[in-house]
């Protein structure tokens, strides 16, 4: 049985009821609002991501510039 209840669903940024075309948002506006938290670091996990992309040197990458006249 996939009968899924015709929940009115709420827009988690203002409370409102959400649009079907932006669900669970009300509207794009929230939606960006959702997606802003998640770029300004509201749900960024403390860690070493970047570190580990950025400081781990690559063999072979630099020093390497053989010229061939
Ligand atoms: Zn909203």
């Amino acid at each position: 049985m996939t009968e899924r209840p015709d929940l009115p669903l709420r827009c988690p940024i203002c409370r409102k009821p959400a649009a079907e075309a932006y669900r669970p948002f009300c509207s794009k506006r929230c939606a960006d609002v959702d997606l802003n938290r998640w770029f300004s670091g509201a749900y960024v996990v403390p860690g070493r991501d970047e570190e580990d992309e950025d400081g781990e040197p690559k063999p072979g990458q630099s020093g390497r510039d053989e010229r061939d006249a």
